[in-house]
């Protein structure tokens, strides 16, 4: 059991807090909205003092379970004013683990709008002024706190994106080498930390200790099951440590759900130039890495190290999604170029996603022409100038389609959609309008029995049987995030049961008491019913729950689909769990 830390940002205290009876085995995402839910008040601002930004490690974060490392950020999105959990890679979740920390608790906002640091040890948390920290990129704000703490610490910080309260902005952590390349990408938390004064927080886990399971043994072997079983699944064994996340961009593109040039076709003609496939050769042909893991005892290592032409180190991976955003989705086909493009937004602190679906829009504007990768590189750096349009970038697509007056917008509850366009990928249309938090894929990620024939087969191109994979996906997921498992465990959990009896028996060795599969989905349940009972409040009814109307009626190349899955289906995601 660690400790919860309220830290107030009006007064500047820290108060150290015991986790009662319903939070002693939550973490990551469970923790971050019961604690949003019964605490924050629905309809206040989400910049406002009322707002509180959650940070917690999952439940199995630092005990060595493989990739458990996440850290879940919570709080009311600025984005689309819903609850909101991203979490991100990285070793903050670790480190904070190590430290005891269970929460730290956000509240408040200074007075005097200036920017603090906190520095986070075993010992407690202390508050500090940030000094000449402000208005600098992520990459600088790290670099000086390894220069200063040294080598064992962990940061979690935000940009000039976050600083200026951005739609858009992400909160950045640390990864292995010390580089703010993680992110907790979507909704806006970035703009929440930033409205809380706080640029970065220190986390020196020096003296600390990990947390210990109740029954080590069983703690082991659920570990070496669960190990072995993602060891042998061809996507977490094989595929994602070969050819990253990225590996997808051939496959999506081939199935025709490639959303290109702001979702007007599902096939992209540049795939091949920024494919899994073409990044793998050129990282190795310059010295790059892969197979790379974003935190210490993650086995899968879907992550890598992208160099220039003279083996400079340039951004991690970049991503599948985040190569999309600023690639297809723009008809831009350069991957250095993209590259470039990953590289700014994790120093200004923005959402990739967010900030490539919005200069898709910028380029439906007619401000640039679609693949104007030059043009799309000035746009981002228009956000670390903080010029008015660069603001209206990283306020994200629907705001900027709102200013230029834009139908085509591809969001949900204010929230650009990733990589899967809809109408080709129906199973993530009806996630994309359901889900808690907007558009999200990893709310429920259904292109896997969709499109890549995990977890069962379902025809991507017709409603039956949707809204059921949605909802128990989504449950799943909601579980998942709870534990501090990266969510690519699920490609082995929904193939072999071998990987869901190591998490149970995981679970088991560290609580000391009997923790089955039910358990888990109950608490995948819990977490969200909390989520839409906030949101309900919040003023979200059924009527949001849908997609933007032209997915109904444009019919996507080359399969000529749309979204069919009707109003009333999607009404009943949520049935059985409310
Ligand atoms: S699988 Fe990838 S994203 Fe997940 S923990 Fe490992 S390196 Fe990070």
């Amino acid at each position: 059991m660690g400790i919860i830390y309220r830290v107030n940002m009006t007064d500047l205290s820290v108060r150290a807090q015991t986790p009662d009876e319903c939070d002693r085995e939550l973490g990551g995402r469970g923790l971050t909205s019961r604690i949003v839910a019964d605490e924050v008040p629905p309809n206040g601002h989400p910049l406002s003092e009322e707002n509180k930004l959650i940070l917690a490690p999952g439940t199995l974060t630092g005990t060595g379970a493989p990739c458990s490392g996440r850290l879940s950020a919570g709080a009311k999105s600025p984005l689309t004013r819903t609850i909101k959990e991203a979490n991100s890679g990285g070793m903050g979740a670790i480190a904070l683990a190590t430290c005891g920390v269970q929460a730290i608790v956000l509240e408040g906002k200074p007075a005097d709008g200036k920017l603090h640091r906190l520095v986070v040890t075993p010992e407690g948390i202390r508050i500090e002024p940030a000094g000449d920290l402000a208005g600098l990129g992520n990459y600088e704000t790290v670099a000086r706190q390894f220069d200063e703490f040294g080598d064992k610490i962990s940061c979690i910080s935000i940009g000039q994106a976050g600083e200026m309260r951005a739609a858009a902005a992400s909160i950045a952590v640390t990864d292995i080498e010390g580089r703010p390349t993680r992110h907790c990408g979507r909704g806006g938390l970035g703009a929440v930390m930033g409205s809380k004064g706080v640029k970065v927080i220190v986390v020196d886990p020096t003296g600390g200790k990990r947390p210990k399971p109740a029954d080590p043994d069983a703690f082991r072997r659920g570990a070496k099951k669960f190990n072995a079983a993602l060891a042998q699944h061809p996507l977490t064994g094989d595929g994602l440590p070969k050819f990253g996340t990225n590996s997808l961009a051939n496959v999506i593109n081939a199935a025709g759900a490639y959303p290109t040039r702001n979702f007007k076709d599902g096939r992209f003609e540049g795939t091949e130039p920024i494919s899994g496939e073409r990044q793998h050769d050129i990282i190795l042909e310059r010295g790059g890495e892969i197979a790379h893991p974003c935190h210490r005892g993650c086995t899968i290592r879907c992550s890598r190290t992208y160099v220039d032409e003279n083996g400079r180190f340039v951004t991690k991976g970049p991503e599948y999604e985040t190569i999309w955003a600023h690639g297809a989705n723009c008809g831009i086909d350069d991957l250095d170029a993209i590259a470039r493009m990953d590289r700014l937004d994790d120093d200004f602190g923005l959402d990739t996603i967010e900030t490539g679906a919005t200069i898709a829009v910028a380029m439906e504007a007619g401000i640039i022409p679609f693949g104007d990768a030059e043009g799309a590189i000035q746009l981002i750096e228009e956000v670390g100038r903080g010029t008015p349009l660069g603001r209206l970038i990283a306020a994200g697509a629907e705001v900027l389609g709102k200013a230029y007056g834009i139908a085509r917008v591809p969001t949900v509850k204010g929230q650009a959609m990733p990589a899967y366009d809809p109408r080709a990928v129906q199973g993530i249309g009806v996630t994309y309008a359901t889900s808690t938090m907007g558009a999200d894929h990893t709310a429920g990620y259904a292109v896997a029995p969709n499109v890549l024939g995990v977890g069962g087969k379902v025809d991507p191109l017709k409603p039956d049987g949707q809204v059921e994979l949605s909802r128990n996906l989504q449950i799943a997921t909601a579980a998942i995030d709870t534990s501090g498992l990266c969510l690519f465990v699920a490609f082995a959990v929904l193939d072999d049961p071998a990987a869901m009896e190591g998490i149970c028996e995981m679970l088991t060795g560290l609580l000391g008491r009997p923790f089955s599969a039910d358990d888990f989905l109950a608490l995948g349940k819990r977490t969200l019913a909390a989520e839409r009972r906030f949101n309900a409040a919040a003023g979200f009814n059924p009527a949001w729950d849908r997609l933007p109307d032209f997915f109904r009626k444009e019919k996507l190349p080359p399969h000529d689909a749309t979204f069919r899955v009707p109003d009333e289906e999607l009404d009943k995601v949520y049935s059985e769990i409310e």
